[in-house]
């Protein structure tokens, strides 16, 4: 197996072995567009550097060959003295991670080959120019000299000339730099630069494979959650020039806005410069629609290009390109990251244009991004003064105290503030302020700057380029053209989808897609919420699951309706016992007799009926899951120490047996050392005669008032903590007679289904049996994880999970995305043999996972017919159920 493959060898499908530039280098080379030839060395050669330490055997006389055959298709030598062919040097792994590798370029150029270089582009500056940039990058990333090294040596030779920009530079003054820059590397590492351009090449190729590990890469790996046993990809090119004059120059471009996602020209163009220069943001550059000005023919064949991919990739590309002295070439293409509105956007508008279909536009969104659009915006009706309007670049508002240095913007929210992150512009090495900011603002820079690119990726708000801003680093300040200073620790907010950067707290307001959902906009009133209605109903024909919500509370419910929510799948009666009403279950506890238990039981039944009268009129016609009571009763009983000290100040008055000395007994009594393990659930429910009664007896007279209104309520029941059948039997027969005796006595017929959570292993396992006699399961999949794992739901998140995910025990909190292999299995084990012993069993979760769109998809597969989760997140379930039901072959779309 080869290690390198010109570019006319590979094709888009081939990210693995050539990552993403490499790829689609080799796809725009075989569709005809103008990309300077070269070859990609695989990421299989990387993974082989990796492990053993060195470049494999035979990798550099393969690339060797490739070299000579490139030198015959530009009829040009590597570093020839008279007409030197010179290459770039770039990384590309399989999914982009910008700016986070090594580049080279003009590889090639040496003491002799840069007066060739003079001679045949006929500018001597240029080419100095040129060798400058290689002594440079060179010596940064491949010998590890220290940048500021550098620098300081070029801002010298600007004060010697008075002048701060690098095009003011002479001849002389650049022979000078190449000079005092070899010195520089000499100095530094005692060896001097390498003329042989055989010698940069190979260890331009080492310094790439080593960035895959570099630190920053490896951040944003975790943070992007991308393998790091993947490796990068080296693309080796032809160099093209975007600094050879005015009529040369850089850009980048989209097809559609990568933030909004509306069809357009967009990017940005930097006359006279190279390519790096645009993405590091360190000139403002100018809008993409000026090219047409500065040069007709190229920006025609460039925006024909652009159709060309758009329709190939039938999705919105990006792109990089060079005009060298008015000829366009193509550098880079990939699929476009976008925002979560440009995500929704895109996917519709190319369904419309027929380009994708319906079930592949519901596959590039997710349950994610649907969440992002969920946020809230600024109120528009409080908005105060704008302190500067930058470029928009991720949407989103963000609030938070402006810091100025990304080292102190992770250290303050790490202590919980919320900060903003402001720089003039960004770097690779500010990944980590960038992922701990809500948002991040810059005075410099473009849409398709660092920032902005990095930002849209982590779908962060952003406001790049905001210009009139006068950032002052070393004070740690921001002054606006009217004198207003923003100072380190001042709260600024930022609108990440007008460029607005505004001055203190401005409030929010539910974001336009919530008030789609709540149903105060229609879809035809933003187009935005026209996308994400077109996917919702396409998401709700596709899935195959049902989507529940849980909610205790009438008004609850009544927003889950609205958000789509089929049901209730679990109404946690809990909170009806709280508050006022603990009265009633101290009572409870305290009953000297069971008349006296009788009447308190009697009392509580018209509250409870109330309370789930209310559930089941907001669904009335749909089903609502009551679970019977399941933590354990110390939670509704005074705090043990309050207690003691009230009942010491008894004594000490000289009252010793008050009611106070009696409750102080039960609760020492029902004192357990893991409360999560003792008197719950279904225990409880067996233990205390009459409760579970009293539930069944609330809902069943709900249920029969209704009844007899004309209403259509659903309501079923629910056992939690469920081990042996035994248990449910028991509260099945109580209930059944319970149900019946309301029935009679209200004179109407009652079908209340009898279920059981499962939600301990021991149920998992003996699911056939407990089936029998439980008409649905709802997988209880929060305490089925912390039985399954012996992780204390309450302690262990905050004790020790930070350590396992560093440790990569496991990648993500399996109380987040279910445990695919563990309690994964015992669902699947639990599902089939209830199928088994009851085919028409009802099957559905009601844990957290049931809003998390990973576990979505595990539990489509698992075959279970619905989930139910947080009313907020019911329309990201029945979006990811939607996806979960079109078959995905192969799709890649990070
Ligand atoms: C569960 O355990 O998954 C569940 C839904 O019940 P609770 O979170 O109330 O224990
Ligand atoms: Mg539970």
């Amino acid at each position: 197996m080869p290690y390198v493959y010109a570019f006319a060898e590979g094709s888009r499908d081939q990210k693995d072995l050539l990552g993403g530039k490499g790829a689609n280098l080799a796809e725009m080379t075989r569709l005809g567009l103008p990309v300077p030839p070269g070859f990609t060395i695989s990421t299989h050669a990387c993974r082989a550097y990796r492990q053993f330490g060195q470049l494999p055997d035979g990798l550099m006389e393969e690339v060797g060959d490739h070299i000579s055959r490139l030198e015959r298709t530009m009829e040009r030598r590597l570093g020839d003295a008279d007409d030197p062919l010179l290459v770039s040097v770039r990384s590309g792994a399989k999914y982009s991670m910008p700016g986070m590798m090594e580049t080279v370029l003009n590889i090639g150029l040496n003491d002799r080959s840069v007066r060739g270089l003079a001679r045949t582009s006929n500018d001597e500056r240029f080419a100095w120019d040129c060798y400058r940039r290689l002594v440079q990058m060179f010596g940064r990333t491949v010998l590890d000299v220290p940048a500021d090294r550098f620098e300081q040596t070029i801002d010298a030779v600007k004060l010697r000339r008075d002048t701060t920009s690098d095009l003011d530079l002479t001849v002389e003054d650049l022979q000078h730099l190449v000079e005092a820059f070899t010195d520089t590397i000499q100095e530094h590492t005692g060896y001097s630069f390498p003329q042989d351009p055989a010698d940069q090449l190979r260890l331009a190729v080492k310094a790439v494979f080593g960035s895959w590990d570099g630190e920053r890469a490896r951040l944003y790996r975790r943070q992007e959650r991308i393998p790091d046993d993947l490796g990068t990809a080296v693309n080796v090119q032809a160099m093209v020039f975007g600094n050879l004059g005015t009529d040369s120059g850089t850009g980048v471009a989209f097809t559609r806005d990568p933030a909004t996602g509306q069809p357009g020209v967009y990017g940005d163009y930097l006359p006279n410069a190279q390519g790096e220069d645009v993405v590091a943001g360190i000139r403002n550059t100018l809008p993409l629609s000026q090219l047409q000005e500065i040069d007709a023919s190229a920006y025609r064949d460039l925006i024909q290009n652009m159709g060309v991919l758009e329709r190939h990739y039938r999705d919105m590309c990006d792109i990089e390109f060079t005009v060298e002295r008015g000829k366009l070439w193509m550098l880079q293409t990939r699929v476009g990251k976008r925002t979560p509105e440009a995500a929704f956007s895109i996917a519709v508008q190319l369904a419309d244009e027929g380009l994708i279909d319906l079930d592949e536009a519901l596959e590039r969104v997710t349950g994610a991004q649907l969440a992002r659009l969920m946020f809230p915006h600024f109120d528009p009706s409080e908005l105060p003064h704008a302190l500067s309007h930058g470029v928009g670049a991720s949407p989103g508002a963000a609030v938070g105290r402006a810091v100025f240095d990304s080292k102190r913007a992770a250290v303050r929210a790490v202590s919980g503030e919320p900060v903003v992150l402001v720089r003039r512009e960004t770097t690779p090495d500010d990944l980590g302020g960038m992922i701990a900011a809500q948002g991040v603002l810059t005075s410099r820079g473009g849409k398709t700057s660092h920032a902005a690119v990095v930002a849209r990726g982590m779908g962060k708000p952003c406001v790049v380029g905001a210009e009139s801003l006068n950032v002052d680093l070393s004070a740690r300040r921001f002054t606006t053209p009217d004198g207003v200073v923003v100072s380190e620790g001042d709260l600024v907010s930022i609108d990440g989808s007008t460029g607005a950067v505004y001055s203190g707290d401005v409030p929010v307001v539910p974001s336009p897609v919530v008030r789609y959902f709540e149903g105060l906009v229609s879809p035809h009133e933003d187009l935005l919420v026209h996308a994400v209605d077109r996917l919702m109903v396409h998401a709700d024909k596709r899935r195959r699951l049902g989507v529940k919500a849980n909610a205790d509370l009438a008004e609850d419910a009544a927003r889950a309706r609205r958000f789509g929510a089929e049901g209730i799948g679990l109404a946690r009666t809990e909170h009806m016992f709280l508050g006022e009403r603990k009265d009633y279950v101290v009572r409870l506890v305290l009953a000297k007799d069971e008349e006296e238990r009788r009447t308190v039981l009697d009392e509580l039944v018209p509250l409870q009926q109330e309370d789930f009268r209310g559930l089941l009129e907001a669904m009335n016609g749909l089903p609502v899951t009551i679970r019977l009571l399941d933590p354990p009763l110390h939670e509704f009983l005074p705090d043990f120490t309050d207690l003691s000290v009230r009942v010491a100040l008894e004594d000490a008055r000289g009252k010793t047996d008050t009611e106070h000395h009696q409750l102080l007994e039960a609760v020492r009594r029902m004192h357990e050392a893991n409360p999560m393990m003792g008197l719950r659930g279904v225990r409880l429910g067996l233990v205390l005669p009459g409760l579970y009664g009293l539930q069944v007896r609330a809902l069943a007279e709900a249920a029969a008032e209704l009844l007899l209104a004309g209403g259509d309520p659903r309501p079923e029941i629910m056992v939690p903590l469920v081990a042996t059948v035994t248990e449910l039997e028991r509260v099945r027969s109580e209930a059944e007679a319970v149900i019946a005796e309301v029935a009679d006595a209200r004179g109407v017929r009652l079908s209340i289904p009898i279920g059981t959570m499962i939600e301990l292993p021991r149920a998992a396992l003996t699911a056939g049996e407990i089936a029998q006699v439980a008409d649905f399961f709802s997988f209880g999949t929060n305490d089925l994880t912390q039985t399954t794992w012996g992780f204390s739901r309450d302690d262990a998140e905050g004790a020790f999970f930070t350590t396992y995910l560093e440790a990569k025990i496991f990648a993500v909190s399996p109380f987040e995305t279910i445990d695919e292999d563990g309690v994964g299995r015992l669902v699947s084990m639990a599902v089939q043999s209830a199928r088994e012993a009851r085919p028409e069993i009802s099957l559905g979760v009601c844990g957290e996972h049931g809003g998390d769109p990973t576990s979505i998809h595990l539990f489509d597969r698992l075959g279970l017919d619905y989930v139910s989760c947080s009313p907020f997140r019911v329309p990201v379930a029945r979006l990811e159920a939607g996806r979960a039901g079109i078959a995905v072959e192969g799709s890649d779309s990070r």
